[in-house]
């Protein structure tokens, strides 16, 4: 191939040697191609799997993930114990939740955490042990609450001082003394390669450092509550430990003046650990993360002379991100002559369009953050030259973009089998029926077998909460 940059192209991107090659950076460790040129994924080809699923398809790697969540585990168990404590790992649900998956996280030995009575819903249909479950958010109901103390989960986060009263009256209602986590924020927001540390955070989450104290006071004197400590997340898809170590620091200080009124055994330092999107990313390697965030705890405590707590984490994408690779059917294509930055009407590029049968609505993601992911022809190889694309999706939307620039093979075409890979968090997660798409099915692949996690939704799915239908029932006159 002799392909040459597009001007069009963002800084980060370089072009290709090989359009057709799967960079271990952003896809699953199974992925690779077959002798035809075929994205395999699990042992599974992509093209079975659209021809059996359609697209377009969400595909869930069972052993990447189910590894991320092992290697993250033995990451924080033995870099606590190496400082003399332990480390508690609960699953993000939010991240993405089905209960296969929460099955799998949970035989991993990691708990789960919920932040609503949906996801609590669909960890206890799991079969999850509700002692291992935590439930977070900044407005539970009460009846959530209510149902949550009723399951035994083992931890409830209370987010504010209503919640003291909720969550210490329902317990007392039900006869027992739930172990609560105290959300606060530490000024400390982390976004990938930087963080801000402020005094005051501008946000809805949790109590604000300097009120900690006074809240835990009227936490303790609840007897249907049990303390276990602070709570604090301090962003998402954050590369380096910096702002875990500024956010472990502020909240120490903290924790040991909470010391000299009753115990505190934990502090829960939330999630957030960055994954790679694009070749360009380079987030922090779980083991390095862990090393550091241990030893900063082990600082701060000797510095502070106090017992080290049991250290808990929330860690979602960095679990479940890298193990989704989402399928589409290429459906039209066209070049736009596009206007080069800075220049005037005269200097122009082509950009080409290639349009797939979904978007926003199973990936919002680009159109919310401005994220960018990367793309590959599955269904073959192809040794065309590499030519800059933007996929678009299928909304009526001009922001409904799946991958801003990438490269691919220049003899892309109508009919085309596509893969973006690192699509395994957020994205089924935030997908939602704009336009009138039903949201794609789930499936899971694992030594050369698919398994259906959660079928897609149908025409009949879409019109059955509409009170206007007489009936939708299939074959229904
Ligand atoms: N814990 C809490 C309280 C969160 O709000 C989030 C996400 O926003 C997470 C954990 C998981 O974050 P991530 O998926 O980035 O690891």
């Amino acid at each position: 191939m002799t392909s040459v940059a597009s001007p069009l192209a963002p800084d980060w991107l370089s072009v290709p040697v090989d359009a057709n090659e799967l960079s271990p950076v952003v896809w699953p460790s199974s992925a690779h191609r077959d002798k035809h040129g075929v994205l395999s994924i699990g042992g599974v080809l992509a093209t079975d799997l659209a021809g059996q699923y359609g697209t377009p398809l969400y595909v869930v790697d069972e052993e990447h993930l189910r590894s991320r969540a092992r290697d993250t585990l033995a990451a924080f168990s033995s870099e606590f114990e190496r400082i003399g404590t332990r480390a508690k790992v609960y699953y993000a649900g939010k991240a993405f939740l089905s209960t296969a998956v929460a099955r799998w996280v949970s035989d991993e030995g990691l708990g789960v955490d919920v932040c609503t009575g949906g996801e609590l819903a669909v960890a206890l249909a799991a079969g999850v042990d509700a002692s291992r479950i935590g439930m977070h958010g900044n407005n539970k109901s009460i009846a959530e609450i209510e149902r949550a103390v009723a399951a035994g989960v083992g931890t409830i986060v209370i987010d504010s001082e209503i919640e003291i009263d909720r969550v210490a009256d329902a317990a007392a209602r039900l006869g027992r003394v739930q172990s609560v986590r105290l959300r606060v924020n530490s000024g400390v927001h982390a976004h990938t390669h930087d963080f801000l540390a402020t005094a005051h955070e501008d946000q809805k989450f949790g109590f604000p450092l300097a009120r900690a104290e006074a809240a835990v006071r009227t936490i303790r004197a609840r007897p249907s509550l049990a303390f276990l400590g602070l709570h604090c997340h301090i962003g998402s898809q954050i590369f380096g430990a910096d702002g875990f170590a500024e956010s472990a620091s502020r909240l120490l200080a903290v924790h040991s003046r909470l010391l000299e009124a009753g115990p505190v055994s934990e502090l829960n330092l939330g999630g957030g650990f960055g994954i790679a999107y694009t070749t360009a990313d380079d987030p922090t390697p779980i083991a390095e993360l862990a090393a550091r965030i241990a030893d900063i705890v082990e600082a701060e405590c000797r510095a502070l002379d106090i017992p080290l707590p049991v250290v808990a984490f929330e860690p979602g994408r960095s679990i479940v991100g890298g193990a989704g690779v989402t399928l589409y059917s290429v459906g039209t294509i066209k070049d736009v002559d596009v206007t080069l930055p800075g220049e005037t009407s005269d200097a122009t590029a082509a950009r080409r369009y290639v349009s797939v049968d979904g978007g926003m609505s199973d990936n919002a993601r680009p159109a919310l953050y401005g994220a960018d992911y990367s793309v590959r022809i599955a269904g073959r190889a192809s040794d065309a030259d590499a030519a800059l694309v933007r996929i678009a999706g299928k909304h009526c939307e001009s922001g409904d973009i799946v991958v801003y620039a990438d490269y691919l093979p220049a003899d892309v075409a109508p009919g085309d089998l596509l893969a973006v890979p690192a699509t395994g968090a957020y994205c089924w997660a935030l997908a939602s029926n704009y336009n009138l798409v039903g949201r794609p099915p789930v499936v899971a692949v694992a030594d050369g077998e698919a398994t259906l996690l959660i079928r897609g939704e149908t025409e009949h799915d879409l019109l059955a909460r509409d009170t206007g239908v007489a009936s939708t029932e299939p074959g229904a006159s």
